[in-house]
């Protein structure tokens, strides 16, 4: 099934790993690309046209804090700062629980168990990985 969504570049033009070519077989290499499509996602949502920070969030700016944006920015800005190459499984893992958060609120009551939208489908494999690390 081809994916709707197309790689994309971050704000400092590094290439991140496509979410369709999941050949890397380590788990922050797993991670790295789950994490592209909250990603996409949480991009497309917020909206920075009229943000004085362009789009970095700052924990100590009210402007920030009280944003309609904020979650989604706060989320952006930290995982702008993880380095999918160097990147610890914690860090990886934590910045993937914040987004299940973000996505899994964001889905309307309409979806079901079985759902298959790219959403769904992508908590209950975000899901899956973070159970097999918990164990
Ligand atoms: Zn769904």
């Amino acid at each position: 099934m081809a994916r709707e969504f197309v790689k994309h570049t971050d704000a400092e033009g590094t290439d991140m790993a496509t979410l369709t070519g999941t050949r890397t077989r380590t788990i922050t290499g797993h991670l790295a690309n789950l994490l592209e499509y909250p990603n996409w996602l949480i991009e497309r949502d917020v909206d920075f046209t009229n943000c004085k920070f362009d789009g970095n969030f700052d924990d100590s700016q009210v402007a920030c804090v009280n944003c309609q944006y904020e979650a989604g920015c706060k989320w952006l800005t930290g995982l702008r700062n993880i380095n999918p190459a160097t990147a610890s499984v914690s860090e990886l893992t934590g910045a993937l629980r914040i987004a299940i958060g973000y996505v899994g609120a964001r889905q309307s009551a309409g979806h079901q168990k079985n759902c298959s939208c790219e959403a769904c489908e992508w908590l209950c494999s975000a899901r899956q990985l973070l159970r097999s690390q918990s164990r």
